[in-house]
């Protein structure tokens, strides 16, 4: 079994805690940390789907 490490969507750095995920029109995205999850979320609001977004 090989175990995938996924990056982070917005600066790259590998995924070591799962659960920052933003689900977007271009698929779901994984981020390394809650930071890095608001930024995409603030920078790409329109791409968006409606599931996390709207807390
Ligand atoms: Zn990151």
């Amino acid at each position: 079994m090989t175990i995938e490490k996924k990056s982070c969507d917005l600066c790259g750095l590998p995924v070591e805690i799962e659960g920052f995920t933003l689900l977007t029109k271009e698929g779901n995205k994984e981020f390394c940390c809650e930071g890095c999850q608001g930024i995409y979320q603030m920078l790409n609001e329109d791409k968006l789907l409606a599931d996390d977004a709207a807390k």
